[in-house]
Parts: structure tokens; C-alpha cells; sequence
């Protein structure tokens, strides 16, 4: 990659105008925090949710922003009710988010959870413009079109994921030839020590319980199934310039240590923080200065030992079957969000256990790469079209399941 141009925009006088898609999410909540207390270093330009118009509102009223879209059309008229009179524009649906993702901006907050992301922060992508990206899977589904939009613009991608963010800050992107490895650490979840037999019972209550991190639905259960550790594998291999066999996941229940670097004198590089994604917020916000983040501090004396171990596949198997998907190449990944999408929202809604999300997963990426539908994707649409047609797939699986 991807060695970002440090465009510093901490010297400017004016101030930098930011757009947040998925604005009302876990991510967007702490980034709007930082804004909040920035008055003076941040404009809003747009903010852009997909059907919460009463959280979008206030929002948008709270940060002073210009521009309020929703993707859904459904909640238009109370989002336009909401904000009548304050002068905020309010817009909806695709065009809308498109329009709003394309419009003048310094910063583009990509926070949209899911492929449904993909559209939006490509389109967001544009000449000189930085995009803080926490949107994996528009890395996991399109990496290769992704990266290449971003060189082709001359916009600059800083990772707002905190295993990303913390690698990014400790490589050395001008030796890339001076790295062996880079470890991405896992919290392992909640049922990090829970026997196999067990885990086929626990319940959705169970796995949004995230020991460390308070995160979204999805990326809650991703985590607890150890998915999430997969696809951000995918990320890092298309955001920094390594192989995929140079990757390595670290389980390390503390989540203290967010990412590591190896370099071939021996060091091995780390950050570390409080598990506060407004750390890594504010570090792609400031870049490639510092501002404050009003995160808890690490304090490594209290607690007293970091623990490391490796991720048993076995237990896990999500992990592997990313893996495997990284390695198959083409659309395998899509594939794999695409069914992984499906598989968890029928977790949530309690038809299938917790073991069939992997297995529907698993299923489904058996069926694409036998039908040979699994070749590299030459634009969005072809990503789009595999997105579409392998949710069917699992979908399908899952009512076989059921009947
Ligand atoms: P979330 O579910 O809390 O929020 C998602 C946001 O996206 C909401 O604002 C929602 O309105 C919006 N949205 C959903 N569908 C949309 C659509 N079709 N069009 C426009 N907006 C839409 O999710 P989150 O936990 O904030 O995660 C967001 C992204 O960041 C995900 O890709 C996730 O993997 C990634 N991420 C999250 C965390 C975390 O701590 N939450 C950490 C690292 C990476
Ligand atoms: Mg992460």
C-alpha cells in the first residue's frame, strides 16, 4: 500500500470538513464524541444513517451539520419533520447517500457495518481526500478495487480498525522489506474457553457480550465467532504492503496490545491502549499529529499480566475458513461476508445456532468455488452480484436447514 500521504491538516486555519457515513453506529457515536469536543477543528458536512431518523437528528443538530440522509426512504418524513426549521438539509435513499458521500469534504468517516458500505465509501473516495475507514468489509468483498480507487484518486486511506490502526503506527511504511510478520491480536471473545459442544448452545444474548470492546450487533457476534479476526486478516493484506503468509492472529483476552510488527533485526513493534475505538478515531482524525482522546488510560500495573496464546481453529472455525478465503482469492472473500451476513442476522432472529453460522459460511463457499463462480471481480457490480446471489444461496441453505 498505501503509504499515505501525511496530509497534515492540523495547519489550516479553516476547519476540516468531515462526513460520517453510518453516523448513528457504535463507530459513528465515537467519532461524533470527538467532534463534539472539537467544535472549532471540525465542520460537518453530512451525516448518513440507513433508518434511525430520530438518532440521526439529534445528531446532526448536536454537530451543527449541513446535510442528514438516511439510506431507508422509510423514516423520510419524521427525519424532515425533525429538522425542520433548524436549516439542516435532509435527504433520503441510495441516490441521496451517494450524493452526500460525493459532496466537498476533507475527511470521509466510513462507519457503514456490512457490504451495504461498499457503494457509499467508494463513491466517497476522491482526489486528495482522506478516508478513515472502519468499514471492513469493503476491504474483505472489493480490496483489490478498493486500493486501487484510492491510488487512481490520489486520496489517502487511514485504518480505523484498532488492530489496523495500531499496525499502521508502528510500520515502518518506508522499510517495508524489513518486516517479517505482522500479528493482529484477538480478544477471543466470550467463548474463548468454552469446550466445542458448548458453543452450539450459547445464545445471542450470549454472544453480543463482548468481554472487551462495545461494538455493533454484527461485529459483536463476528467476534465471538472469531470471523471478525478473519476478515480483518483480509484487511491488513490489502492495506499494507505484505503476503498473506506473513500474517498472524494473537489470541490476547486483555486487549491491551492491538497490533504487532515484527522486523527482521529482531524488534518487534506494538501499540497499545485501552479497548476505546476513539483511540483510534482520534489518531486518523489528527494524523499525523495527536489530539486528545478522553479514553480511559492503560494502566499496565494494574493490570498486572498480558497473556497470549494461539487461536485454535478448531473451536474456531470461521477463522480458518477466512483464511482459506484470503487464500482462495477472487470473490471468496465477498462470498464469505456475503454468507457470514446472512448467517448471523438468522443467529440474531434465533433460526440457526450458533456452530451454523460457520457451517452455512462453509456451505456456501463450497457451492460458490464448485460452480466456478468464485473468479476475480473486475468492478463493484460483479462484487455486487456475487454479494447478492451468495446471501440467496445461505438464505436458501438455511430454510433446507429449518425445513
Ligand atoms: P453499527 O451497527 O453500530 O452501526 C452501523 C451504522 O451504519 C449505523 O449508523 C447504521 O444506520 C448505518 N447503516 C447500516 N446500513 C446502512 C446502509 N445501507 N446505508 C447507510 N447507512 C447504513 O456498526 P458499528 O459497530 O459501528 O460498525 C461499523 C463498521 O465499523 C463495521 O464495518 C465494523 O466491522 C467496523 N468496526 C467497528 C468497530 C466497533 O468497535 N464498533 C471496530 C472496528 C471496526
Ligand atoms: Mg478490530
Amino acid at each position: 500500500m498505501p503509504v499515505p500521504a501525511k496530509t497534515d491538516y492540523n495547519t489550516r486555519t479553516s476547519p476540516i470538513r468531515v462526513t460520517m457515513l453510518g453516523a448513528t453506529g457504535s463507530i459513528g457515536q465515537s467519532a461524533a464524541d470527538l467532534i463534539a469536543r472539537n467544535p472549532d477543528r471540525f465542520e460537518v458536512v453530512s451525516l448518513v444513517a440507513n433508518s434511525s431518523a430520530k438518532a440521526l437528528a439529534e445528531m446532526a443538530i448536536s454537530l451543527k451539520a449541513k446535510n442528514a440522509v438516511l439510506s431507508d426512504p422509510e423514516n423520510f418524513e419524521i427525519l424532515k419533520g425533525l429538522l425542520a426549521g433548524t436549516g439542516i438539509e435532509a435527504s433520503a435513499g441510495e441516490a441521496a447517500v451517494l450524493e452526500a458521500a460525493d459532496r466537498d469534504a476533507d475527511l470521509v468517516i466510513g462507519a457503514i457495518v456490512g457490504a451495504a458500505g461498499l457503494a457509499p465509501t467508494m463513491a466517497a473516495i476522491k482526489p486528495g481526500r482522506r478516508i478513515a475507514l472502519a468499514n471492513k468489509e469493503c476491504l474483505v468483498c472489493a480490496g483489490d478495487l478498493f486500493m486501487a480507487k484510492i491510488a487512481a484518486a490520489g486520496a489517502e486511506i487511514l485504518p480505523v480498525d484498532s488492530e489496523h490502526n495500531a499496525i499502521f503506527q508502528v510500520f515502518e511504511a518506508a522499510e517495508p522489506d524489513s518486516v517479517e510478520k505482522v500479528i493482529l491480536t484477538a480478544s477471543g471473545g466470550p467463548f474463548r474457553t468454552f469446550a466445542l459442544k458448548d458453543m452450539a448452545q450459547v445464545t445471542p444474548q450470549q454472544a453480543l457480550k463482548h468481554p472487551n470492546w462495545d461494538m455493533g450487533a454484527r461485529i459483536s457476534i463476528d467476534s465471538a465467532t472469531m470471523m471478525n479476526k478473519g476478515f480483518e486478516v483480509i484487511e491488513a493484506y490489502h492495506l499494507f504492503p505484505i503476503e498473506s503468509d506473513q500474517l498472524e492472529v494473537l489470541v490476547h483476552p486483555q486487549s491491551a496490545v492491538h497490533g504487532l510488527v515484527q522486523y527482521r533485526d529482531g524488534s518487534l513493534l506494538a501499540q497499545l491502549g485501552s479497548p476505546d475505538m476513539r483511540t483510534p478515531i482520534a489518531h486518523c482524525m489528527a494524523y499525523p499529529r495527536r489530539m486528545e482522546a478522553p479514553v480511559q488510560r492503560l494502566d499496565l500495573a494494574s493490570l498486572g499480566s498480558l497473556t497470549f496464546e494461539k487461536p485454535d481453529l478448531a473451536r474456531f472455525p470461521a477463522l480458518r475458513l477466512a483464511l482459506e478465503a484470503l487464500r482462495s482469492g477472487g470473490q471468496a472473500p465477498a462470498v464469505l461476508n456475503a454468507a457470514d451476513e446472512t448467517a448471523v442476522a438468522a443467529f440474531l432472529k434465533g433460526a440457526i445456532g450458533f456452530m451454523d453460522i460457520p457451517a452455512a459460511v462453509e456451505e456456501t463457499l463450497n457451492a460458490f468455488a464448485a460452480s466456478g463462480e468464485i473468479s476475480a471481480a473486475g468492478s463493484v457490480e460483479d462484487v455486487l452480484n456475487v454479494d447478492r446471489d451468495a446471501r440467496q444461496w445461505t438464505a436458501d441453505w438455511i430454510l433446507r436447514k429449518a425445513a
